[in-house]
């Protein structure tokens, strides 16, 4: 280790990879969906959200990402982030005033509503992200995320800000950055224009409320195990209610609690 800071300052990743010819204002990139992500690895962006086809996006500036480096807001020569716990315990805290410029930093020219621009601390606490978190997010204009890292993030900060807690699962990483490219990767999917085949994300796992169908390719027979088929019949409404069927008994099997919420929703509609 040195002592000259690793500051990166903000790490803009979409300004660097939009070729030349796409960089003038045109109103699909004006208006283009933003990740603003304060973190002590701005390195670790774009990460994997820089291959295929969320990558292909960023370059085109269908969305964009700035990694806000947290440490060039800490204090004193060695741009200290944390301290111990107050009250004793293992590990560091983030402290409230260097997240606090970090976040005030995120928040220039973001609208004040939240609805508008979520403003998230991914944490084990949160709510459990999923695919419904994954739409709302992906109909913003953009989001900022806080990936806190050691023991977490000092509470004051978080009320101040009036953050919202987004869990990832209910396991324990050590820090926010997997959790928030996970969180990217199925919200920028949604956006129009980032899968080649819009239908794809409407018929995949979750989008009725259950879980997909089992896929196949070719070739017609593998190693002696041959595709249903019913998938060669190129009868349109019986692979649809194969499919269907198929959706039903995989959800009841493997998530009773996916399968009450789908009995429910359809008892509602009657
Ligand atoms: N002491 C904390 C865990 C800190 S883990 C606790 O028990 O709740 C360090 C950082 O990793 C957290 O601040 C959070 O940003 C991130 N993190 C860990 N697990 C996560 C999860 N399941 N979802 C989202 N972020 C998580």
């Amino acid at each position: 280790m040195t002592d000259t800071p690793k500051s990166h300052g903000r790490l803009s990743i979409a300004a660097s990879l939009i070729p030349r010819d796409l960089m003038g204002p045109t109103p699909q990139l004006q208006g283009a969906w933003q990740a603003r992500i304060i973190t002590l690895f701005p390195d670790a962006f774009p990460g994997v959200l820089g291959e295929s086809l969320t990558g292909k996006a960023l370059q085109e500036g269908l969305w964009g990402l700035e990694a806000i480096d947290l440490r060039q807001f800490g204090e004193g020569k060695h741009r200290n982030v944390d301290d111990t716990p107050t009250g004793g315990g293992a590990g560091m805290v983030l402290r409230p005033d260097v997240v606090a410029k970090a976040l005030t930093e995120a928040s220039r020219g973001t609208p004040q509503d939240r609805s508008r621009w979520p403003l998230i601390y991914l944490s084990p606490r949160g709510k459990p992200f999923d695919q419904a978190t994954a739409r709302r997010w992906s109909t913003t204009q953009g989001i900022t995320l806080l990936c806190g890292r050691f023991e977490g993030v000092d509470q004051r900060v978080l009320d101040a800000f009036d953050i919202e807690e987004v869990s990832l699962g209910d396991f324990v990483l050590t820090g926010g950055e997997i959790a928030a490219q996970a969180m990217l990767d199925a919200t920028v999917r949604l956006l129009p224009g980032v899968l080649g085949n819009q239908a794809s994300t409407e018929e995949e796992s979750f989008s009725e409320g259950l879980l997909e169908h089992p896929q196949y390719t070719r070739p017609a027979e593998w190693q002696g195990r041959p595709v249903p088929d019913v998938l060669l019949s190129g009868h349109h409404g019986k692979i649809a209610a194969w499919r269907q069927a198929q959706s039903e008994a995989l959800t009841q099997a493997r998530r009773p609690d996916l399968w009450a919420a789908h009995q429910a929703r359809l008892a509602d509609k009657r």
